[in-house]
């Protein structure tokens, strides 16, 4: 019996935990298909000045291959790009990827039960198995701002940062204040002549630790090896038992992070009027919450302006306000974050009987655990809908993925070594059921508000947040429920193929 051939569709953080426990599965008939020319996903794409992690180095890393630097508290981009090229290369995961290549389309074979990939240079591969890993911070969200095409001088998104055009003693906007905005603006100001942050929302902000390790506590890392781990579980339980409670509508936590953001909005910017335009009127935690502890005090730089009228247009020399003051700059950057809801776009997928993806999740994103969609078997998602973590680190859910679908792959093995065609194909009810669950979860969050965020489509559908604690998403994710699934015979090995043709409404 030829083994499960298994296409992962992206070398980010997903994508190689993935790979890793195929591996710990005994699985090596897998390919990783990267668009790219180097693998860490997000981590390879945003490169802005200033990027770096706002959750500590030791739970921003897999529990496979924990993060040993006693030095690093805090990683910038270029450490946590480094520990994946380190990962993919200790676990011998490298010679399985191919690079330069983008899978655009993935077709389900209803007759020979498997999926045949397209890619942007018209190749075509197949596979028995679909691992979709291409993350929910993918697509940059480039807002459609009237006069945009007509602008003279520069303009970029944070996560396609321009490093050829030099920003000294420039003009610059900066549209947005989200977690990017909040290290690029800070990392940038130094340089620029002028800088106008042009706010929508006011987020709140918390302050952010150093970077660096106290030397006290970098001598017990570095002397007691036991140390690492031990600290790295008490930050998973402090996000566990604090976090979520807060965005659990929990009164005491939520008005503590309230009056610890407002005391460090305080603190670092002393003009009331600013302050007022910097405070949010929405919920903490509706929104991600922002950790920097210069954000604030460099929106209160002379030369730094918080724009809050709406962005009327853009012009070929700069940007024109609501209130018809037009501010003239020469570089544009647009910290405006992903098309979040979107998550397997651009690429098509289409299930069984020819079913679209796109049509299935119209009205929003939903997968049973987050992983399977009926009528798409053997396509399993990684950070799909509903998984997105909004109090601890996204790292370990990706991981609890990992683990789950290799399961099911060595499943599915079993399956084709015993004769059965290796197909799995989560049930409507097993959806129907969960999300239930999901969404009786979200109803007690601060997230049912009216506040926008990215954990949401336009409709206020919340498609990206898991509600309830991490641990029950490792809990109910650990083992494949045989329940929850039914084992189609492809129409070639089947007795009856009318099976396959049944597409659940
Ligand atoms: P974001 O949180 O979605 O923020 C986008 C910002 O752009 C918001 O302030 C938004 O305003 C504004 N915006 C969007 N469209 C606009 C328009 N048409 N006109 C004016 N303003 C507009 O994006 P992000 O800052 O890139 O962060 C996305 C996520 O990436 C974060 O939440 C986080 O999960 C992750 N991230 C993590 C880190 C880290 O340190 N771990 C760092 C950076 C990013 P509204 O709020 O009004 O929509």
């Amino acid at each position: 019996m030829a083994p499960v051939r298994v296409a992962v569709i992206g070398a980010g953080f997903a994508g190689l935990a993935a790979a890793v426990q195929l591996k710990r599965q005994g699985i090596e008939s897998f390919t990783v298909y990267e668009k790219a020319g180097d693998l860490g996903g997000t981590w390879r794409d945003n490169t802005y000045p200033g990027a770096g992690c706002d959750i500590p180095s030791h739970l921003y890393s897999y529990a496979f291959a924990p993060y040993r630097d006693s030095r690093i508290r805090y990683p910038g981009q270029p450490e946590v790009l480094q520990y994946l090229r380190a990962v993919a290369r200790d676990h011998g995961v490298e010679r399985h990827v191919r690079y330069g290549t983008e899978i655009t389309a993935a077709r389900f074979d209803d007759r020979r039960g498997h999926w045949t990939l397209h890619t942007a240079d018209g190749g075509t591969h197949t596979a028995d198995v679909v691992v979709s890993a291409v993350g929910q911070l993918h697509l940059p969200n480039v807002p459609h701002l009237p006069g945009a095409e007509d602008f003279a001088g520069a303009a970029f998104h944070t996560a396609r940062w321009d490093h050829g055009h030099a920003l000294d003693g420039r003009s610059v906007a900066v549209v947005g204040t989200g977690s990017s905005a909040a290290q690029v603006v800070p990392a940038i100001a130094g340089r620029v002549r002028r800088l106008y942050v042009f706010q929508r929302s006011a987020n709140w902000v918390l302050p952010k630790p150093g970077a660096r390790f106290h030397p006290a506590l970098s001598l017990l890392l570095r002397t007691v090896p036991a140390a690492h781990r031990a600290y790295r579980s008490m930050l998973f339980r402090r996000s566990e038992a604090v976090l979520l409670r807060a965005l659990r509508r929990n009164r005491l936590i939520g008005s503590l992070l309230r009056t610890m953001a407002l005391r460090h909005l305080r603190a670092g910017v002393p003009d009331p009027g600013l302050r007022a335009r910097l405070t949010p009127d929405f919920t903490v935690g509706c929104k991600r919450i922002v950790l920097s502890s210069d954000w604030y005090p460099t929106l209160a730089r002379d030369h730094v302006d918080v724009v809050t009228e709406p962005i009327e247009r853009v012009t070929e020399k700069g940007i024109e306000t609501a209130d018809g003051v037009h501010r003239e700059v020469d570089t544009i950057v647009y910290a405006t974050g992903f098309r979040t809801t979107e998550f397997l776009a651009p690429m098509t997928v289409t299930g069984r009987a020819g079913r679209a993806l796109g049509e299935v999740w119209r009205g929003g994103a939903r997968a049973y655990l987050g992983i399977h969609v009926p009528g798409f078997p053997n396509l399993f998602l990684m950070y799909g809908p509903n998984t997105n973590l909004g109090h601890n680190s996204v790292i370990l859910t990706l991981e609890a993925q990992a683990v789950h679908i290799a399961r099911c792959v060595a499943l599915l093995a079993s399956r084709a070594a015993a004769g059965n065609g290796p197909v799995m194909e989560a049930t409507p009810q097993a959806l129907d059921a969960w999300q239930r669950r999901v969404d009786e979860g979200s109803a007690g969050t601060v997230w049912a508000g009216s506040c926008t965020s990215w954990f949401k489509t336009g409709d206020g559908v919340l498609t990206n947040n898991w509600p309830y604690r991490t641990t029950l998403y490792q809990r109910l994710t650990a083992r494949p429920d045989p329940d929850a699934f039914r084992f189609p015979q492809p129409r070639s090995t089947a007795e009856s193929a009318d099976d396959l043709h049944h597409v659940p409404d």
